[in-house]
């Protein structure tokens, strides 16, 4: 399924205004002109180096999407990872059925390295490394871990009747959820 989102550009503008920032303000706290940030805010996304970006990001506890990050240099990428979160009711991770069992892809996101950072929807720290303890290593997209193949969002509900009637009544409510919780960011 497909979730309408809203250019990062746009999220840093109207985070920014809610926060009561204006563009000098910003621009004075991560060190840059004023200029760049309104051509970014404009839509020019390569007014601003990965750089800045990551430092209002955090400045306005946003968490940077992946596809903001494909055009920049690797040296760059090195700065964030991917997270998610590890709580199965929670909106960001997505059911679906597999060899009988229901299973859950999370929403990754690609943000700073070795900082907290909260979930967008439930609150909770994201996980930042496979959750299996003897392994440990750097996230993958999709729901299970490449090297150890545990799954990483753990199932801790009970669900009764059709596994496939409670995933896609689950889509459903995380559809709608989402949309409501368009204007709730991360929280550092
Ligand atoms: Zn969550
Ligand atoms: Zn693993």
């Amino acid at each position: 399924m497909s979730f309408n989102k809203k250019s990062f550009y746009q999220e840093v503008r109207e985070v920014r205004r809610r926060k009561s920032l204006t563009q000098a303000e910003l621009a004075k706290i991560v060190k840059c002109k004023q200029s760049a940030i309104s051509m970014y805010e404009a839509g020019h996304e390569d007014a601003l180096a990965y750089k800045t970006i990551i430092l209002i990001a955090r400045e306005l506890e946003l968490a940077i999407p992946e596809e903001v990050v494909v055009d920049y240099m690797p040296e760059d990428i090195k700065l964030s990872c991917l997270k998610y979160c590890p709580i199965d009711d929670c909106p960001s991770n997505i059911p679906y059925v597999a060899g009988g069992e229901i299973h859950f892809k999370p929403t990754m996101i690609l943000t700073l390295k070795g900082e907290s950072t909260r979930c967008a929807y439930c609150g909770e720290v994201l996980q930042d490394c496979c959750p299996n303890e003897s392994c440990g290593l750097p996230l993958s997209d999709g729901g299970f871990c490449s090297h150890c193949g545990d799954s990483y969002v753990a199932v801790t509900r009970m669900m009764r009747g059709s596994l496939e009637e409670w995933a896609a009544k689950r889509c459903e409510i995380i559809k709608e959820l989402r949309s409501m919780s368009e204007t709730v960011k991360f929280i550092a």
